[in-house]
């Protein structure tokens, strides 16, 4: 099974770079990022957007 995403919008600065990356995976919501398709994109792809998250709001789900 696919892994999957979530973004915790506490940490979420808006900075926009996951959805500018993966909008078929994030999407803005009430201002901040939102994974509204947590297994919308190659694991790889994914990867890219939670390490380049500046504050580390991406979170794999376990
Ligand atoms: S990359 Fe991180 S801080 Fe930027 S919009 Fe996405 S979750 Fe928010």
């Amino acid at each position: 099974m696919a892994r999957s995403v979530w973004v915790d919008r506490e940490e979420c600065i808006s900075c926009g770079l996951c959805v500018s990356l993966l909008p078929e995976v994030f999407r803005f919501e009430g201002g901040k990022s939102d994974a509204y398709a947590p297994t919308g994109a190659p694991e790889e792809k994914i990867q890219e957007c939670v390490d380049g998250c500046p504050v580390g709001a991406i979170h794999w789900k376990d």
